[in-house]
């Protein structure tokens, strides 16, 4: 079973949760048991009713803890990790840094936590470059696709990574 890294723990510790409005309608108090659960887990059994949709995010539409959840992501990435859980991960980074804010978020002035999720997944390019595999390489080149303020490099690396499995 993968450990929480001491990274991770940092990441996770360094934000007050319970501080944070969360999809669910409670505070994101619970949001590090939810990492802890799928970054432990070798695979979706272990997880069983483990998501983080209908907290980070309902359909896309995301909640403030969203943002500093991205680098918790990004951290747990940085380290050793299941399959599972880099594929859960990878591609709850792609939902936040495709989102948009809530409606309820909207209505108190968080209206683009959509550029801040993307802000934040900007300091770990290479993290994400690095964790790039076969099964969640189209997820990681759309997320740098939106990310990248270099606009030549997304199709660089996606013409890179297409060769490779050619
Ligand atoms: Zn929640």
């Amino acid at each position: 079973m993968a450990r929480v890294s001491k990274l991770v723990r940092a990441e996770l510790d360094r934000h007050d949760w319970s501080n944070l409005r969360c999809g669910c309608g409670e505070t994101a108090d619970h949001v590090p048991e939810i990492f802890t659960t799928i970054i432990t887990a070798e695979s979706a059994a272990e997880a069983i009713n483990c998501t983080f949709a209908s907290h980070l995010e309902i359909e896309g539409n995301l909640f403030e803890a969203a943002v500093p959840a991205v680098s918790v992501i990004l951290a747990a990435l940085a380290g050793d990790l299941s399959e599972y859980a880099r594929d859960v991960l990878s591609m709850t980074l792609w939902v936040v840094t495709a989102g948009e804010s809530h409606h309820s978020e909207m209505a108190i002035g968080r209206t683009r936590l959509g550029e801040e999720c993307q802000l934040k997944a900007r300091e770990g390019i290479w993290v994400i470059l690095s964790n790039a595999n076969d099964s969640n390489k189209e997820t990681c080149l759309d997320i740098l696709e939106w990310i990248d303020l270099d606009e030549v490099r997304p199709q660089y690396y996606r013409s890179k990574f297409e060769k490779r499995r050619a």
